[in-house]
């Protein structure tokens, strides 16, 4: 058994998983995939920032296009440690196409002139 919080939308409903993997307490049905997707295979969407190079401290934010395997996360963390990129940048601008095989793209998502 297990309990946790859908965190889907911002209702935030209280979910109780037992032990056949029936879910109670979703007020709708993403709560009851959530609940099944986060104890079987449980994924992360990453945000985190990127180096500008030709910008002295400057950072730009960027985030995995599709969600990771959360045991992937650190593994991904340190391959987007490797990227930089130059300004200009745009929001929506690829700077890594499907990271470490696992079907996600790293993606910018602030304009910086
Ligand atoms: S179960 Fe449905 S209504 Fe409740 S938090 Fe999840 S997505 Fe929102």
């Amino acid at each position: 058994m297990k309990d946790l919080t859908c965190i889907v939308c911002p209702r935030g409903c209280r979910l109780h998983v037992d032990d056949d993997m029936n879910v109670t307490g979703n007020f709708c049905p993403r709560g009851a995939q959530y609940a099944i997707s986060e104890l079987t295979n449980p994924v992360r969407t990453i945000t985190t920032s990127i180096r500008v190079t030709n910008r002295p401290y400057t950072l730009v934010s960027v985030k995995t296009t599709n969600p990771i395997p959360k045991q992937k996360i650190f593994d991904v963390m340190k391959e987007i440690d490797k990227i930089a990129v130059e300004a200009p940048v745009r929001i929506g601008q690829i700077v890594k196409t499907n990271i470490l095989g696992l079907d996600s793209d790293i993606v910018i998502t602030k304009n910086i002139d």
